[in-house]
C-alpha cells in the first residue's frame, strides 16, 4: 500500500454523529462509513482488519475440523414456520416479499436453513459428527442500532452449527468450540474471559459467552477469583431453580397498592435488597392483576429478556406516548430518572389479561404482557436469587465486576430445531434419531470495534500486531530518503502489510495518521538517516523507539 495511491479517508476532528471511542475511531481512521442506520461500508483499511479477524476465525474453525459453507442471507419463511420462531422472533426479524408474493426473511441467524440442509442430506450416524460454519452477513433490525458497528443491523458473523448423534457428542463438540474459541480471541491478541450466559432468542439449556474486556462494554461479568466462576450478570428466568438450587419462593401476600413507587419501596415490599449486582433488575409486583417490571439496562437487552419472560408470547414496544394513551395516565408517569415505577393494568386491551410493563426511563415500556403465564413464583424466585448479593453462587466468596463487550456466544440446543424441523438420522441401533445440536457464533465485526475499545490511547487506535490491517508503516521525512524506503516497502512487504507514506504531507500529518490508523511499528527515515544511515523505529503501543540499520529491520520484527 502506498498512501498516495490509498483510499484512507481520515479525519482530525471527532465526529459528532459517534458517542463511543471504536465509532469515533473507525471514522476517523476512514475505516468505515456509514450508509443507513445500523449499516456501514468497510472503506479498504477496514475490510482489510475485517479480513484479518475472519482468518483467524476460519483457520482455528478449520484446525477443529469444521467446514465452511455459504448460506443465503435471504431466508423462505416456511422455515421459520416450522420452528414458529416466525411468529417469536419479532421486530428484528426483517420480513420481506418477493414479486410473488411470498414471504422472506434476512437472516438474523442461520438455525433453520443449516438443519435444512443436513436433514437432506446427512442420513446416517456414520456421517456424525459434523459442524458446518460460514462467515457471513446477518441482518438482525435491532431496535436501536448503536455505537457503530459495534451494534449494527448488517454486520458480519461466523456462526457455526454441530450435529451429533447423542449428548456425549453433543459436549464434546461444544468442548472443541470452547477451546476453539479462546484460541481464536488469543490469536487477535484480546483480553478477554468466557463465562456463563442465558440463551436469548437461540433458545437452549447451556451457553457461555466470551466477553472481551474492556471499560466501554455494555455487560457485567461478575467473576470469582477464588473458583474461576464467571458469568454475565443478567440473570434471567432462564437460569432455573435447576442451576441455582434455593428453597422455595414466598407466595406475595402482601397488598400492594398501584401507584408510583421507589425501588427502595418495591424492595421493602417484595423482601429483596436493592440490587447490588445486577444491572438490569427485575421488580415484580401482582395486585389486582397488576404488575410492573423494572428494567435498568438496555433496550436490546431488554427485548431478549422479555422475550423470555413472556414465555414466547407476543409483545412489542409502546412508545410512551402510547402507553400513556392506554394508561389514561398523566404525562408525568413515567417518573424523571431515579427509578420509579408505575403499575398500570390495561383494561383497554381485549382479550386475557395485558399488562404494560416499564421502567423509568422514555420508551422503556412493553404491552402484551400475561400475568400468571407470564410472571410465575420461579420467576420471582430467579429475581430473588439475582437480587441476593455479590457473593459466588458456587463457593460463596465475593465476586468481582469488569465491563466487557459480548464477541461470541456458544450454546448447546439439543434437539430445538432437529426434532421440529424433523431433522433425522439412522442410529448405530437401527432407529431414527433427532440429530443434537449446538451453535456457534462470533460477531466478526464487533470484534474489530472491540479491539479498539480495549487498545487505543488519545492519539488513535493501537492494533494488536495480529489484526492490525498495517503492521509496518514507513515514513520517509524526506524526497531523497524516498528511494531507500521504497526498497524497504519491497522488502517487508513480502511477509507483512506495511504501508508506506509517499504523500506529500507535512511530518506532524504523516505521523499522526500512523498513529491514528493503529500502525503498530512506524520505521522513520530522519535525521538519524541522514547522519548515520539508521532508520528510527517507533512502537506505537509503549513509544519506545530504537535505531537500527535498514538490514537489521527484518530481524527486529521477527
Ligand atoms: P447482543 O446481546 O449484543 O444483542 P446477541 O446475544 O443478540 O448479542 P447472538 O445471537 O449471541 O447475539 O449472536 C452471536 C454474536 O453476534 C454475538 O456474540 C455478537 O458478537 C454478534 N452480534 C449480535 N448482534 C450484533 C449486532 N447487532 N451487531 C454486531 N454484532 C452483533
Ligand atoms: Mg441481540
Ligand atoms: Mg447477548
Ligand atoms: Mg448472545
Amino acid at each position: 500500500m502506498r498512501l498516495s495511491r490509498y483510499f484512507m479517508p481520515t479525519l482530525r476532528e471527532d465526529p459528532s454523529e459517534a458517542e463511543t471511542v471504536s465509532h469515533k475511531l473507525l471514522l476517523r481512521a476512514g475505516m468505515i462509513r456509514k450508509l443507513a442506520s445500523g449499516i456501514y461500508n468497510f472503506l479498504p483499511l477496514g475490510f482489510k482488519a475485517l479480513k484479518k479477524i475472519e482468518q483467524i476465525v476460519r483457520e482455528e474453525m478449520n484446525k477443529a475440523g469444521a467446514l465452511e459453507i455459504l448460506m443465503p442471507l435471504v431466508q423462505p419463511a416456511e422455515l421459520w414456520q416450522e420452528t414458529g420462531r416466525w411468529e417469536l422472533y419479532g421486530k428484528e426479524l426483517l420480513r420481506i416479499k418477493d414479486r410473488k408474493d411470498h414471504d422472506f426473511c434476512l437472516g438474523p441467524t442461520h438455525e433453520e436453513v443449516v438443519t435444512d440442509i443436513v436433514r437432506r442430506d446427512v442420513k446416517s450416524y456414520k456421517d456424525l459428527p459434523l459442524i458446518l460454519y460460514q462467515i457471513a452477513v446477518k441482518f438482525r433490525d435491532e431496535i436501536r442500532p448503536r455505537f457503530g458497528i459495534m451494534r449494527a443491523r448488517e454486520f458480519i458473523m461466523k456462526d457455526a452449527y454441530s450435529f451429533d448423534a447423542d449428548e456425549e457428542g453433543l459436549e464434546k463438540s461444544y468442548q472443541k468450540m470452547y477451546e476453539t474459541y479462546h484460541r481464536i480471541f488469543e490469536n487477535c491478541g484480546l483480553k478477554f474471559k468466557a463465562v456463563e450466559a442465558h440463551t436469548g432468542a437461540i433458545g437452549g439449556d447451556v451457553s457461555h459467552e466470551f466477553m472481551v474486556l474492556a471499560e466501554t462494554g455494555e455487560d457485567t461479568i461478575a467473576f470469582c477469583e477464588a473458583c474461576g466462576y464467571a458469568s454475565n450478570i443478567e440473570l434471567t428466568p432462564a437460569e432455573t431453580s435447576e442451576n441455582y438450587p434455593q428453597e422455595s419462593p414466598k407466595p406475595l401476600e402482601k397488598v400492594y397498592t398501584p401507584g408510583v413507587r421507589t425501588a427502595k419501596e418495591v424492595a421493602d415490599f417484595l423482601g429483596l435488597p436493592v440490587a447490588k449486582i445486577t444491572k438490569t433488575l427485575i421488580y415484580i409486583v401482582e395486585e389486582n392483576e397488576a404488575v410492573a417490571v423494572c428494567i435498568r439496562g438496555d433496550h436490546e437487552v431488554n427485548e431478549i429478556k422479555l422475550e423470555k419472560i413472556l414465555g414466547g408470547k407476543p409483545f412489542r414496544m409502546a412508545k410512551d406516548e402510547e402507553i400513556r394513551r392506554i394508561a389514561g395516565a398523566s404525562p408525568g408517569f413515567i417518573g424523571p430518572k431515579g427509578l420509579k415505577i408505575k403499575i398500570i393494568a390495561d383494561k383497554s386491551l381485549v382479550g386475557y389479561p395485558n399488562f404494560v410493563i416499564g421502567a423509568n426511563e422514555d420508551e422503556y415500556h412493553y404491552i402484551n404482557a400475561n400475568l400468571g403465564e407470564t410472571f410465575t413464583p420461579d420467576m420471582i424466585a430467579d429475581v430473588r436469587k439475582a437480587t441476593e448479593g455479590d457473593l459466588c453462587p458456587h463457593c460463596g466468596k465475593p465476586l468481582s465486576f469488569l465491563k466487557g463487550i459480548e464477541v461470541g456466544h456458544i450454546f448447546k440446543l439439543g434437539t430445538k430445531y432437529s426434532l421440529p424441523m424433523k431433522a433425522m438420522f439412522l442410529d448405530k441401533d437401527g432407529q431414527m434419531k433427532p440429530f443434537i445440536m449446538g451453535c456457534y457464533g462470533i460477531g466478526v465485526s464487533r470484534v474489530l470495534a472491540a479491539t479498539i475499545e480495549q487498545n487505543h490511547d488519545e492519539k488513535g487506535i493501537i492494533f494488536p500486531w495480529q489484526i492490525a490491517p498495517v503492521q509496518i508503516g514507513i515514513i520517509p521525512l524526506k524526497d531523497s530518503f524516498k528511494e531507500k524506503a521504497e526498497s524497504l516497502y519491497q522488502g517487508l512487504s513480502q511477509k507483512w502489510d506495511v504501508l508506506l507514506d509517499d504523500r506529500d504531507e507535512r511530518p506532524g500529518v504523516k505521523f499522526n495518521d500512523l498513529d491514528l490508523i493503529g500502525v503498530p511499528l512506524q520505521i522513520i527515515l530522519g535525521k538519524a538517516f541522514e547522519e548515520k544511515g539508521e532508520v528510527e523505529i517507533k512502537q506505537r503501543k509503549t513509544g519506545e523507539r530504537v535505531y537500527l540499520k535498514p538490514e537489521e529491520i527484518e530481524n527486529y520484527v521477527q
